[in-house]
């Protein structure tokens, strides 16, 4: 139980809208009463949010300035992962709402996933798996390429992209890598040969996506950048869907200049039978790239903490505003 300022006994209420591991949800329910309402519509969402303290979301639930004006008592807003383009953080900065995420806890299962998604294009896994149930046995077909003495481009060496390029390295790989937010040393601490946007696009045999959606990344990779980029190059993205023109990389697919695409995220989830989702070169994933039991467990006991920490007024380790 929790003590207001004059000493009343008050109960905090957290919402939780896009599910939460269990033992996320036993630390929330250690200090409050938590409703899990998972899947709950806009309109629904809209109707109950002002009983709450707290809202804990991932990627579905999007925080509109709508629901923090309606929301009354609102003072947190968790994001279980790291991504927080589903909350307009313009509003929550108006109405004095602390947003908070759990950006370290599903690094390594984004990494991860990249790097299977790498392999998949470069063996065409996906591809010989569908053939053979279907009885046949396409060898012939399915001579692929290695990841060895091939450059990988990394654009964002944030955290996952850091995690991809020490893959990569161990696999024998050139990495090579574009942010403009960090300093050349810091990017080869890191371990990759830091280079100008279209340096990397000139010499990558493969490039996988490590930046957030911005205003500045919608659609960055698009008709130019397809053009400066090498004849065959394969593309990976388990970043955010719409820094990928998905037009012009169907375009680049037919002309090609992309052999082959992997993508975890798309522009509109799920993407229904878009030419970019049901292109036979691209390989497809439902946004999983947090998906690990690991991951998954991580973000929920990450987030519930810091919920509790903005509630309680606490020292915060994750506040995005
Ligand atoms: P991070 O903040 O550690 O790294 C992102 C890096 O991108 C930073 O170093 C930043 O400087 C760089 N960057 C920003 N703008 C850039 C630009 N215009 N060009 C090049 N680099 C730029 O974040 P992270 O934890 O590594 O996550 C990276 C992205 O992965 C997230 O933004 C998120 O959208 C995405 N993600 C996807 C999934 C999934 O399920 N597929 C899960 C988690 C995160």
């Amino acid at each position: 139980m929790n003590y207001d300022t004059i000493g009343r006994m008050a109960e905090y209420k957290i919402l939780i809208t896009d599910g939460l591991d269990e033992s996320g949800q036993a630390i929330l329910r250690a200090s409050a009463k938590v409703d899990d309402r998972s899947g709950i519509s806009a309109d629904d969402l809209l109707k109950i949010i002002p009983e709450y303290d707290a809202l804990i979301v991932r990627g579905r639930t999007k925080v509109t300035a709508a629901l923090f004006d309606a929301a009354s008592r609102l003072k947190a807003v968790g994001r279980a992962g790291v991504g927080v383009d589903n909350i307009d953080l313009e509003a929550a900065r108006k109405k004095g709402v602390t947003v908070v995420n759990a950006p370290i806890s599903t690094s390594l299962a984004v990494a991860e996933l990249a790097f299977g998604l790498m392999l998949a294009l470069a063996r065409e896994i996906p591809r010989a798996d569908a053939a053979l149930k279907q009885g046949q046995w396409i060898k012939k077909e399915l001579e692929g390429i290695e990841l060895n003495g091939k450059t990988l481009g990394i654009i964002g060496f944030g955290r996952i992209g850091a995690e991809v390029g020490k893959r990569a390295a161990a696999f024998g790989m050139n990495v090579v890598a574009y942010d403009p937010f960090l300093e050349a040393a810091e990017i080869k601490r890191r371990g990759a040969e830091p280079l100008a946007l279209d340096e990397l696009y000139a010499c990558s045999d493969f490039i996988s996506l490590h930046l957030p959606l911005s205003v500045q990344t919608r659609d960055m990779v698009g008709e130019q950048a397809f053009s400066q980029m090498k004849k065959g190059v394969r593309i990976v993205s388990a970043a955010r869907g719409g820094i990928i023109d998905e037009k012009a990389l169907v375009a680049a697919l037919n002309s090609g200049k992309v052999a082959g695409a992997a993508l975890d995220v798309f522009a509109e989830e799920p993407p229904g039978k878009t030419e970019a989702a049901t292109h036979p070169r691209v390989i497809g994933t439902p946004h999983i790239g947090a998906q690990t039991a690991e991951a998954q467990s991580r973000a929920g006991d990450d987030i519930a903490a810091e919920v509790l920490n903005v509630l309680q007024d606490k020292p915060l380790r994750w506040k995005v505003v």
